[in-house]
C-alpha cells in the first residue's frame, strides 16, 4: 500500500521520491543542499568498498543544520585551497545535529586514508579525544553503514577501523576510537597496511 502511494505520488504529481526512503533512520544532506561550490571529481570507486575508516575533524562541532552546512562550505575551501585536495576529502561527515552531510558520497574515490583509496571515509565533526560524539551521531553513522550494505554500495563483510589503525595519526581521537572498537565491523586484522607505530 505504501509503495503504491509512493508510485502514485511519483507518477501523478511529479513529486520526486525521497532517495533516503530506503535508508530509515538517517537524513543525508546532499552536497547541493549544503552549498558545495566545487564539482565532485569524477573518479569512481572501481570496486565495492570493503573498508570504512572513521575520522574526526579535530575541530569545534556544529549543532544545527545551518552551522553544519557552513562548516562543510569552509571545510571544502580548506581541503581544496590549503591541503590541495580536489574536493572535500571525506565520503561523508556526521554533524552534531545528527544529520549526515554528503562529501564525495558512496561511489567516488575519497582522499582521507593513505593506502586505502578504495574505501569509505566518514568523519565525525568535532574533537573526540576526550569525549564521545552524541548518541544520535553514533546512531547516524551505524545506520549509514547499514544503508550502504542495503544499497549494495558497501561490501556486506566490510571492516571498520579508525584512521590511526592505518596511518601515523591519532585520528579519530581516543574516545571515539574506543567507541568504534566495540562495533561489530571493527576488524583491525583485516588491514594489510597497519599504522606506523606497529612497524617500529
Ligand atoms: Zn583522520
Amino acid at each position: 500500500m505504501f509503495i503504491k502511494l509512493l508510485l502514485y505520488l511519483y507518477i501523478c504529481t511529479g513529486l520526486a521520491i525521497d532517495p533516503n526512503l530506503d535508508c530509515p533512520g538517517i537524513i543525508i544532506v546532499p552536497r547541493d543542499e549544503w552549498g558545495s561550490v566545487i564539482p565532485k571529481i569524477d573518479e569512481e570507486l572501481s570496486e565495492t568498498p570493503k573498508f570504512v575508516f572513521i575520522h574526526h575533524t579535530e575541530s569545534e562541532t556544529c549543532s544545527t543544520q545551518n552551522t553544519c552546512e557552513e562548516y562543510l562550505r569552509n571545510l571544502q575551501l580548506y581541503d581544496t585551497n590549503i591541503l590541495g585536495r580536489k574536493d572535500v576529502g571525506m565520503n561523508f561527515l556526521i554533524g552534531g545535529d545528527g544529520r549526515i552531510y554528503e562529501g564525495r558520497g558512496w561511489n567516488t574515490v575519497g582522499d582521507h586514508t593513505p593506502g586505502y583509496p578504495q574505501s569509505i571515509g566518514i568523519s565525525f565533526i568535532g574533537n573526540y579525544d576526550d569525549f564521545l560524539p552524541t548518541s544520535s551521531m553514533i546512531k547516524a553513522a551505524k545506520n549509514l553503514l547499514n544503508c550502504g550494505v542495503k544499497k549494495g554500495t558497501l561490501d556486506f563483510e566490510h571492516s571498520v577501523n579508525g584512521h590511526r589503525d592505518a596511518s601515523c595519526s591519532h585520528c579519530p581521537g581516543n574516545a571515539l576510537h574506543g567507541e568504534i572498537s566495540t562495533w561489530s565491523g571493527f576488524r583491525i586484522h583485516d588491514l594489510s597496511y597497519r599504522n606506523c607505530w606497529e612497524k617500529k
